[in-house]
């Protein structure tokens, strides 16, 4: 389970249930990252998610509409 691992080895995300508005867009541009819940919604797979994936992660930041998802 990734999410035991020290949030050192890797980027947080997060998605603002608020304010995500269920395009899709973060979950096709990074599968491997956010996925869909029951209602469409995204949600992240996995904490902290390694730096291999920063490049794919940092494309679905930029291009929520809704600027719901949050690196640190
Ligand atoms: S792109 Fe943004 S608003 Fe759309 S599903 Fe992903 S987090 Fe939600």
């Amino acid at each position: 389970m990734t999410g035991e691992r020290a949030t050192t080895d890797g980027m947080v995300v997060a998605v603002d249930g608020r304010k995500c508005q269920g395009h899709n867009r973060c979950m096709a541009l990074c599968p491997e990252v956010f996925e869909a819940d029951e209602f469409g919604y995204s949600v992240v797979r996995m904490n902290p998610v390694g730096h291999e994936l920063e490049e794919k992660v940092r494309l679905a930041e930029a291009n929520c509409p809704e600027r719901a998802i949050t690196v640190t």
